[in-house]
């Protein structure tokens, strides 16, 4: 037997404490506050646990109390619903909290908007995917939004559904869509479509309309358990239901931060607008039970939206955002470092930042902006038939001047 002489010993004492410190690391202890019966955390605390640094007030922005370090910044607007994370607008499902010069963020914002998008590795559910449902929105007698600039949104969303499938293909996705012609399929049986591909994922394609000022992209992923969509002010009885797709919660929106980071942020397309990630309980995205996402592309009924969508090229890039967001996300997903870290490192700073969503900036329209001839889209391609460059609006009076109203 080997006797262990006083110096081994002290060694070893030394190896010992070393692996016990390791061991038994105190863990981070979070100090809870409460607000309205939620739990809620400083911002300090977050700082501090995701080693961001101090709170900074931006010179700027007074409402808002930001952290950032090297690729990562959380930017959090003081009593709202807005935060900024590595230059994505998210919408929180509770407004932050501002009391004494400390700012409280929700448990729930935390852990189903922050921790997932920084820190990737941690993320336990479907960590691998080599297939892409692709969703083109409505279909059939469901014609979805109608404006006058374009053609229906079902005719839209198949339209970019296919633009995407060929982009993705070419990077090597197996592709699977739930409609490839005009018919109507219903919600349930498009997320049984992603629910029998284990390894896949689902990206629903839809274009927006309302009031006619309000323009942008919107990136939804589904809400969590208790939470109110981001388009409610309070929790309702049917937001505690849970659903399948809860279950993929941190990819969900994961995949829509990567693909919302695409599509607004960097040089693939300086032009579109950010209107946010936000959160909704679509039939699509709660009956999935694989991480899916829901893109609304821009309003179909807002003239500068229009004008954008209606360029085959502009669509074109939209596509490759999203396939490039997804790859982000896969990337992500296998190297377990945040897209902003990576970002960061490339030199690859984000060619704008993301515009709030209160104050919309609006592209300078064109004199002429036709309006589409609906009849003739419906039989052949509808792209075919408008051209934005074409001056062939002459009852709308294309001439006049366009102002478009803050909302
Ligand atoms: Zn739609």
């Amino acid at each position: 037997m080997r006797i262990i002489l006083p110096r081994n010993l002290l060694a070893l004492f030394f190896f010992a404490a070393f692996c016990l410190r390791g061991i038994c690391a105190v863990p981070f202890s979070w100090k809870l506050a409460s607000f309205y019966g939620r739990e809620y955390l400083s911002l300090e605390q977050i700082a501090e646990f995701y080693d961001l640094g101090s709170v900074v007030v931006p010179p700027e922005n007074a409402s808002a109390r930001i952290l950032q370090k090297g690729g990562r910044s959380l930017s959090f607007q003081i009593n709202g619903r807005q935060v900024e994370i590595n230059g994505v607008v998210h919408w929180l499902s509770f407004p932050t909290h501002f009391v004494d010069g400390v700012l409280w963020v929700s448990r729930m914002d935390l852990s189903k908007s922050v921790e997932p998008l920084l820190r990737p590795d941690k993320i336990q559910e479907q960590r691998t995917f080599d297939t892409v449902v692709i969703d083109p929105g409505h279909g059939g007698v469901d014609n979805g939004a109608r404006g006058k600039w374009l053609p229906d949104e079902k005719t839209l969303a198949l339209e970019m559904g296919e633009r995407l499938k060929g982009v993705l293909q070419k990077s090597g996705f197996r592709v699977v869509m739930t409609r490839s012609r005009d018919i109507f399929v219903p919600l349930e049986d498009r997320a049984a479509i992603a629910a029998m591909l284990p390894k896949s994922i689902l990206v629903s394609l839809h274009f927006n309309s309302t009031v006619s000022s309000v323009s942008g992209v919107e990136t939804y992923a589904l809400a969590p358990i208790s939470a109110p969509s981001s388009s409610a002010e309070k929790v309702r009885a049917t937001d505690n239901e849970v659903f399948c797709g809860n279950e993929c919660d941190p990819n969900n929106v994961l995949l829509a931060h990567s693909i919302h980071a695409r599509l607004t942020l960097t040089r693939e397309n300086p032009k579109a607008e950010s209107r946010g990630v936000r959160r909704a309980r679509f039939v699509v995205l709660r009956e999935c039970p694989r991480p899916s996402v829901l893109v609304e592309h821009g309003f179909v009924s807002n003239r500068n939206d229009a004008l954008l969508m209606g360029n085959p090229e502009y669509r074109q890039k939209m596509a490759e955002a999203i396939a490039l967001g997804i790859g982000d996300y896969m990337m992500q997903l296998k190297r377990g470092v945040p897209m902003a870290d990576q970002f960061a490192q490339e030199g690859q700073v984000s060619a704008r930042k993301a515009i709030p969503v209160t104050q919309p900036v609006v592209e300078t329209a064109p004199e002429t902006l036709p309006v589409i001839k609906r009849e003739p889209a419906a039989k052949t391609s509808p792209f075919s038939v408008f051209s934005f460059h074409e001056k062939t609006n002459k009852a709308e009076n294309p001439s006049a001047p366009f102002r478009p109203q803050a909302f």
